[in-house]
């Protein structure tokens, strides 16, 4: 296995990674197993993805994917859907062909990181203090790496995964997927043939509830709908009296989006997720508000409250020229997120919210996704996990944001969120995502990838 820029997977001492400040604890010979390995190479290809079709790109990386894969006789498919944007698939042959396909996929890209706001150089992939350190230790080349471990150790035993796999690695997740999986859906469909569900990100970390280590698995997104408000009034000098002024009536509809308190919105994903902590909590779930209940959810609690309401966040605004002239137009983007399927109802509130002398474009939608928290691929999922952490509940959990399983459902593949990791206590995982000092402690990838394997081997 030859490529990668900087060494390829396989065990090896680490001696590249020093500091400048010396850490607590240094790690500057530690043994990394092959998971860290390639998860480290991954995070050294810096394939920063800035939006609006600004982007490093991710041939290195894929080219270092691809190449592991042909090192274990698989015949990667390299898809370049605009110069420099490059996806990875190949099929892995199942003990069963009987079986649907199960597609296994990860993104390549990840958001910037601006190297000042760090304690390490985001792109070097620093070993210390137990943890593998870099933009990607998270999201998600964590996963990227334990699919090719976790893949590999079944392939080089001479044992085959359970069923027909489709093992993906995307372009262009961090900015929808345009050229990454949506490309692939719209344009290749084939390569997905057979498939019915998928696995990928955010999800199948832990998290503690009332002190109890506990996984949760994504079983649903939420919907997204980006909208642009535009208000327009009387240009004119600052000094004058202007009613109609654009600024003033924009910035009205900002503060009742901004601080709208939309009311709780349970889906059965929700639903089943705040009984399960009730039962943990041993509360009743009558008698305790769903808000109440997610206080109790350790670090996930972020990611949870925002999956119980729908959401309209300004993010944006632009007005104006110059300080003492009045302008005609003012615009203001705002991030809403509901339910998957409230989108329409959802949009006829916000007009009612803000009032019809306010335009609103809509600039991009996605759809939301429920799957249900049963069938043969959850209980593969619980019962795996019970084998590795034996005793610790597995509950579902509805994802505020969105993934590439949003397009691959445009095939009819139900997606879950299950990327394996065994985290302590103190550690605040889901801060960070897209967050700063991203890291993900090595025991948690070898975990991962143990987890991984046994189920591709045995779903
Ligand atoms: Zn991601």
């Amino acid at each position: 296995m030859t490529t990668g820029r900087r060494g390829a997977p396989g065990s090896v001492v680490d001696m590249t990674t020093t500091p400048e400040s010396e850490p607590a604890t240094t790690d500057r010979e530690v043994e990394l197993d092959e998971t860290a390995t390639i998860a480290r190479d991954l995070i050294r290809f810096d394939t920063s993805n800035y939006g609006g079709g600004r982007s490093n790109g991710e041939a290195d990386a894929a080219e270092y994917v691809a190449e592991a894969l042909r090192a274990l006789d698989l015949e990667p498919l390299v898809f370049e859907s605009e110069p420099g944007r490059v996806s990875v698939l190949a099929r892995v042959e199942g003990a069963d062909r009987s079986k649907p396909g199960l597609v296994v996929h990860g993104h390549l890209d990840v958001v910037p990181a601006d190297p000042a706001n760090w304690s390490v150089d985001p792109f070097a992939g620093v070993v210390r203090d137990g943890m593998l350190w870099g933009r990607g230790a998270v999201d998600m080349k964590n996963m990227d790496a334990m699919m090719l471990s976790s893949l590999g150790d079944i392939l080089r035993a001479g044992e085959r995964p359970a069923r027909d796999l489709v093992v993906g690695f995307l372009a262009d997740e961090e900015a929808g997927g345009v050229l990454g999986s949506h490309f692939l859906v719209t344009e290749h469909p084939e390569v997905f043939e057979g498939a019915t569900e998928a696995i990928s990100e955010v999800g199948g970390y832990s998290t503690f509830i009332d002190g109890r280590r506990s996984y949760l698995l994504q079983t649903g997104e939420k919907a997204l709908i980006w909208i642009k408000l535009r208000t327009r009034g009387t240009a004119g000098h600052g000094s004058q009296m202007i009613v109609a002024n654009a600024v003033t009536r924009l910035a009205e509809a900002v503060a009742v989006l901004g601080r709208q308190q939309w009311p709780i919105a349970l889906t059965d994903t929700t639903t089943a997720l705040l009984s399960e902590v009730a039962r943990i909590l041993d509360v009743d779930l009558e008698q305790t508000s769903p808000d109440e209940l997610v206080l109790h959810t350790g670090t996930a609690a972020g990611f949870i409250r925002g999956s119980l309401r729908t959401t309209t966040n300004p993010t944006m605004l632009t007005a104006g020229y110059k300080h003492n002239v009045v302008p005609d137009t003012a615009e203001a983007l705002v991030d809403i997120r509901c339910m998957p399927g409230q989108e329409e109802a959802v949009l006829a509130e916000v007009r009612a919210l803000i009032g019809d002398d306010v335009e609103i474009e809509t600039m991009h939608t996605d759809i939301g996704l429920e799957t249900p928290f049963s069938g043969p691929l959850v209980e593969a999922i619980t019962g795996t996990l019970e084998r590795h952490d034996p005793g610790a509940p597995v509950l579902p959990y509805l994802l505020s944001g969105g993934t590439d399983n949003k397009a691959l459902s445009l095939l009819g593949i139900a997606g879950y969120g299950f990327a394996p990791l065994r985290l302590d206590e103190g550690m605040d995982f889901p801060a960070m995502f897209h967050g700063v000092d991203e890291r993900v402690p090595l025991d948690a990838l070898s975990f991962g990838s143990r987890v991984l394997r046994d189920l591709l081997a045995t779903y």
